[in-house]
């Protein structure tokens, strides 16, 4: 069944959706946003987030952190916030996962001091930028916080009926996902679809992602004094006969390649390089990327082949290994990019579906069996000092959240979605 056209306009009019305080909505942003919480070192933003939920009195909710913390390499695990179902809600409610990263990449301007807080300005326009631009300010991924948070309390206080929701802060996201790579899959059971809330335009529909395959080798050789190079086997110069050999692969739209490190040699006491010895060990690694499945064998293939050849070829051992970040591919048609779409619309917003390279905890999500879209948080020129939000995009974003939570419990779309067109 297709969703009809004023279905988004009827959803957000028939709940009655109570409009927003956007001063409320950037305060409780700047709250997250001036937590310094790199990656590893969550615990301040994982207690504010417990914190924040229970303080909210949602009849029935349980508040913990899981088990991940040591194995995703963090010193807290990540935040599950379950919230049963409203009474009110018809029995064919959707179960929804609202999910966002509590770490932050630690991004200083030159000369600005470890301790120095971070400072939030508002522009007249309602542009949120860091004070004379001395640090990021985390709108990746405190924006996609502040939405979920408000989009819930708002939902909450206006009585809205709505499904089973379960709220995931993801620990560690930044470095390689490893908090939602550690997530044991028993926390999704029950759970319909996920929604990722994390940077990029408020609007935004990410329903494919690429998978990402990083991978490392040790390369060893023989050494030799550089007068009888010839009789050893140059670790140095097979690590860089494999880097051009894998660098040379031809890409297809859609895939990426990149060499990230090369090294050998020996640096002597006096600090100049030892040029009369033959390298007998290297290391190489980099990462390659694909939107599907068979471009990503394909470039497996090419690298692994690589390898072996380069052993063969300079009688070294290439011991090598590969870290796997599995991407998805979701339907346009399918029910969670539907849900996505309508409710962004119902929201005000202007839904785009697109796919990304980027990793998110969206990859893991699906990867673990749900089906889980990325929506657009509103952050932008992420990772620099630079880093900024609005007052609107917050608002904005907070708005594609209450209208999620109520699409997914409005009986004309529950019915649409549970008859999918394949
Ligand atoms: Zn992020």
């Amino acid at each position: 069944m297709e969703i009809q056209p004023n279905l988004p306009g009827q959803i957000w009019k028939e709940r009655k959706m109570p409009r927003l305080d956007g001063q409320k909505v950037v305060d409780s942003f700047i709250s997250a946003a001036t937590i310094w919480a790199p990656s590893g070192f969550e615990k301040p933003m994982a207690e504010k987030m417990l914190a924040d939920f229970r303080q909210m009195n949602l009849p029935g909710v349980t508040a913990q952190t899981d088990d991940a913390g040591p194995v995703a390499g963090s010193e807290v695990g990540n935040v599950i916030i379950d919230i049963p179902a409203h009474p009110d809600a018809p029995k064919d409610a959707k179960s929804i996962v609202l999910s966002c990263h509590l770490d932050r990449v630690p991004v200083r301007a030159p000369g600005v001091p470890e301790d120095e807080p971070v400072v939030i300005e508002q522009e007249k326009d309602g542009t949120l930028h860091s004070k004379g631009f001395r640090t990021n300010i985390a709108a990746d991924d405190r924006a996609g916080y502040t939405a979920i948070k408000e989009g819930i309390r708002a939902i909450h206080l206006g009585g809205i009926p709505h499904g089973r929701i379960k709220v995931i802060g993801f620990v560690r996201e930044e470095p390689g996902l490893f908090g939602a790579r550690a997530l044991d899959p028993k926390h999704l059971e029950g759970m319909d679809y996920g929604f990722e809330l994390d940077g990029g335009k408020v609007g935004n529909v990410i329903r494919n992602s690429a998978g990402i395959q990083r991978f490392k080798a040790t390369i060893t050789g023989q050494s030799a004094p550089a007068i009888h190079a010839s009789k050893g086997k140059s670790a140095l110069s097979a690590a860089m006969a494999a880097g051009m050999q894998i660098s040379n692969l031809e890409l297809q739209p859609g895939q990426t390649l990149n060499l990230s490190n090369i090294q050998s040699g020996q640096i002597g006491e006096d600090g100049a390089p030892i040029t009369n010895q033959v390298p007998d060990s290297a290391f190489l690694a980099g990462e390659f990327r694909a939107r599907n499945a068979e471009d990503e064998a394909a470039m497996r293939s090419h690298v692994e082949q690589t390898f072996q050849e380069i052993q063969d070829r300079h009688g070294v051992q290439v011991q090598a290994e590969y870290d796997t970040i599995q991407g998805f591919q979701l339907a346009d048609h399918s029910p969670v990019v539907k849900l996505a779409e309508v409710a962004t619309q119902a929201s005000g917003s202007k839904p785009k579906v697109m796919g990304m390279m980027g990793g998110t905890n969206a990859n893991c999500m699906n990867a673990k069996g749900l089906p889980t879209v990325v929506l657009g948080s509103g952050a932008y020129l992420q990772h620099t000092e630079r880093e900024w939000t609005s007052r609107n995009e917050l608002i904005r974003a907070t708005q594609v959240v209450m209208s999620v939570i109520a699409a997914a419990a409005h009986p004309a779309v529950t019915a649409a979605l549970l008859a999918p067109t394949q």
